[in-house]
């Protein structure tokens, strides 16, 4: 018998989420498209919806438990108990260490770290229930250092043993754990990064290709590929792993 198939991914108003939402429901599952606010979701379910598929748009902050288990618990009401969760919502607040400020340092730990406990937390009540479940968490190639990035480092690296304590604990409910560590990946978030250092998106993107043994920077279908396979009854086998998606070797 197939599993359940509801599926939710946070941070899905654009970027990697939006193309791991879309490439979840060509997949067959109904997804949560979950954000920070329900409205910014609007095109994401629409395309999925134009596409044939079922989406839902939630508004949490993945970093508040209130709004957490309120999402969660529509989520199950809605579409039937989740699943599949993509840990995916997440924000910059680079600087350099000397000059990070406590708020820079808290609101990233808060929304990648906390955040993906807080709806981990919820939705394994799901998952064990069912005796089935898949989580998948970005992680990032910055998890090995990073300049500029002590904050976002230290949540991407935190992620990985989230993960690979996740695979221990759920292992006996047929719920798997793992993580994927893209490289540059052409989103909003990177073109921040771009503006905030000066230089222009298209020379940014051709910087980071040239380093890119592939020769090209990724694109966010690139990681849904990923997640796709990760979330997927035929990946049972695979559990606590980081999958670094860069166009080459990370270690
Ligand atoms: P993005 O374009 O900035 O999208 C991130 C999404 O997360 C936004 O829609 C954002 O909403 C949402 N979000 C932020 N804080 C949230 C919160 N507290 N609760 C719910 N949603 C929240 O980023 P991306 O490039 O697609 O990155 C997605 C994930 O991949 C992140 O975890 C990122 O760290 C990771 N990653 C990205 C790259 C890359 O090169 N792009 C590389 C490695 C890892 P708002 O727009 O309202 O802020």
């Amino acid at each position: 018998m197939s599993q359940p198939r509801t599926a939710i991914v946070t941070g899905a108003a654009r970027g990697i989420g939006a193309a791991v939402a879309k490439r979840l429901a060509r997949d067959g599952f109904s997804v949560a498209v979950v954000d920070l606010d329900a409205a910014s979701c609007a095109d994401t379910v629409k395309a999925i919806e134009s596409d044939g598929g079922t989406a839902l748009a939630v508004g949490a902050d993945v970093s508040d438990t209130e709004q957490v288990e309120a999402a969660v618990a529509e989520v199950a009401e809605k579409l039937g108990p989740p699943t599949v969760l993509v840990n995916n919502a997440g924000i910059l607040r680079d600087n350099l260490v000397f000059k990070m400020t406590d708020d820079d340092w808290d609101a990233v730990i808060n929304v990648h770290l906390r955040g993906s406990f807080l709806m981990t937390r919820a939705v394994q009540r799901h998952q064990t229930e069912q005796k089935y479940g898949r989580i998948v968490n970005l992680s990032s190639t910055s998890a090995l250092g990073n300049r500029g990035q002590a904050n976002y480092a230290t949540a991407k690296a935190g992620l990985q043993g989230f993960t690979k304590t996740l695979a221990i604990e759920l292992g006996k409910f047929n719920v798997t754990a793992n993580a994927i560590a893209p490289g540059f990946i052409e989103t909003e978030m990177t073109a921040a990064t771009a503006a905030r250092v000066g230089v222009p998106y298209e020379d940014f993107k051709a910087g980071a290709a040239s380093m890119i043994p592939v020769g090209r920077v990724g694109q966010p279908e690139d990681i849904a590929a990923t997640a796709s396979f990760l979330v997927s009854e035929e990946a049972g086998f695979v559990s606590g792993q980081v999958i670094y998606v860069a166009g080459g070797p990370k270690d």
